[in-house]
């Protein structure tokens, strides 16, 4: 049920009229309206002395409310419209574009097949079918260069690039046109458990009751803040710069990341002769890099790669981000699921940032489904809890893998060096361990969520 309620406020009313509409669902949420903006248009002008109040509170109450519109609660919002759940949208989506383009992995692509936004975004991907990872630290155990190739693992692809931006406009279309799905624009400002779920209140005075409120939006959510549920924060002395970039020769779609003293330097393909670039350096040379013209910019990077792609032109916008990392002691609260990175955040190294956070979001999925199958409802202690149990042992190992590879590159001492090369020299060796290292990187051998498993039902 959709309630708006709004105030008539006069000389000749005194001291103000409170009234309200209630409509069945969101379909009727349009008419609504109208019936509303009728009232108040008949009020002022048929009575000078009526004058309706600057705002109009509306009421909203739904099954599911996904806070913030990223990738990661888009996603979350069309997975619960899919199925069956009434459910609201909050926050816009963000399509600034700044050179920053996701590798999506196998899983996360199953994922998005199922929720039938893929074929939209299929032909502005490339697919990775080799990850390269070459040791370019200088350290005295220097191992030669690893490539793993997808076909070892029976897959055609490890995953698929593409950009971020397209990706988040792809995924708010879709979300524009699903059914069950209302989208609001308005930025949340709080939530408080309530009796049956919980109470998010947006800035424009909008109030929405639901079973079960999806934080989506992002390191800094202010759900998370609201929830109580505390955030570790952490930052490297490192900034990201990011590109894309025009280059002579075929990437052949292999990925290559450069391990460097100052961080991972990676180029990871886009459809055509073109790739996108993850620079992980100190912030002065990041700020420096940033500052270059064009050109200058394209011969440093062709310098740094190796002249592997060749000639190199910068083919897009350019952005530079902070590396940070972000944990949290609690995935829920009454009635709420942290979702993304509102969850979770670390450096870009080895795809893992949305790839996790799709995760986070299929599992939930899986969780209220299973509840709701139990008779519990979406936002509920069962459910909640399956996903709190499912989630941490996944968001861990990614977070510290990342962080220590990251912390070893930086440290330059010879014991971490020599860990670093003997565990590649490992990884190029050894089959099995090789096979293994590759399937738990593209996603957890055990308990990946359902959407997005290879076979099997929904
Ligand atoms: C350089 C770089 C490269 C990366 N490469 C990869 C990669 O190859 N593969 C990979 O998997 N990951 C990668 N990542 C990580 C990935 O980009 C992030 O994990 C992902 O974009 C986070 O999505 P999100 O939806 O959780 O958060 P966000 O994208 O931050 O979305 C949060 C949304 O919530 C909104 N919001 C905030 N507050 C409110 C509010 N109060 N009310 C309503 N809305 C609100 C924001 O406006 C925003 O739209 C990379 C990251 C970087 C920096």
């Amino acid at each position: 049920m959709v309630v708006l309620s709004f105030t008539v406020r006069g000389r000749g009313i005194n001291p103000c009229a409170d009234l309200s509409v209630e409509t069945p669902d969101h379909a009727h949420l349009h008419r609504a309206e109208r019936l509303v903006e009728y009232v108040l248009n008949v009020a002022t002008v048929t009575g000078p002395c009526l004058l309706h109040s600057p705002e109009t509170r509306v009421q909203h109450s739904s099954e599911i409310v996904v806070v913030g519109a990223g990738a990661a609660g888009l996603a979350a919002a069309l997975a619960f419209a899919r199925d069956g759940f009434e459910t609201i949208l909050v926050g816009e989506a963000s399509m600034a574009r700044d050179g920053r383009t996701v590798a999506l992995l196998a899983g996360s692509v199953r994922f998005l097949e199922a929720l039938g936004v893929w074929p939209e975004i299929e032909p502005d991907a490339a697919p990775l079918e080799t990850m390269r990872l070459i040791d370019d630290t200088g350290s005295l155990f220097r191992p030669p260069p690893v490539a793993f190739r997808s076909t070892e693992i029976g897959l055609t692809a490890f995953g698929w690039n593409v950009e971020n931006a397209t990706l988040v406009g792809r995924l708010g279309s879709a979300a524009a046109r699903a059914e069950n799905l209302a989208c609001l624009t308005s930025p949340a400002v709080s939530y408080e458990p309530t009796a049956s779920g919980a109470r998010v209140a947006l800035a424009d005075g909008t109030k929405i009751d639901a079973a079960l409120v999806v934080a989506a939006d992002g390191r800094r959510s202010k759900l998370r803040e609201a929830a109580g549920i505390q955030a570790r924060h952490w930052s490297y002395p490192q900034k990201a710069l990011t590109t894309i970039l025009a280059h002579d020769h075929s990437h052949r779609q292999a990925s290559t990341e450069f391990h460097t003293r100052r961080g991972p330097f990676t180029l990871v393909p886009l459809p055509g002769r073109r790739s996108s670039l993850v620079w992980v350096t100190s912030p002065e040379e990041a700020g420096r890099l940033a500052e270059l013209p064009d050109e200058k910019l394209a011969l440093a990077v062709e310098k740094q790669a190796q002249s592997m792609l060749g000639k190199m032109q910068i083919d897009g916008p350019r952005g530079v981000v902070p590396m940070t990392g972000l944990s949290v002691d609690q995935f829920t609260a009454p009635a709420l699921a942290l979702v993304g990175e509102a969850a979770h955040v670390f450096p870009p190294i080895g795809a893992q940032g949305l790839n996790l956070g799709f995760r986070d979001v299929a599992a939930l999925r899986d969780a209220v489904m299973d509840a709701g199958a139990a008779g519990h409802a979406p936002g509920s202690e069962p459910a909640l809890s399956t996903y709190r149990r499912g989630r941490t042992v996944d968001v861990a190992l990614r977070t510290n893998a990342v962080d220590s590879l990251n912390r070893t590159l930086l440290s330059g001492l010879l014991p971490l060096d020599l860990a670093r090369g003997a565990g590649l020299l490992m990884l190029a060796g050894v089959g099995p361990l090789r096979r293994a290292a590759m399937r738990e990187g593209i996603g957890p051998s055990r308990g990946l969520p359902r959407l997005m498993r290879p076979v099997g039902p929904a």
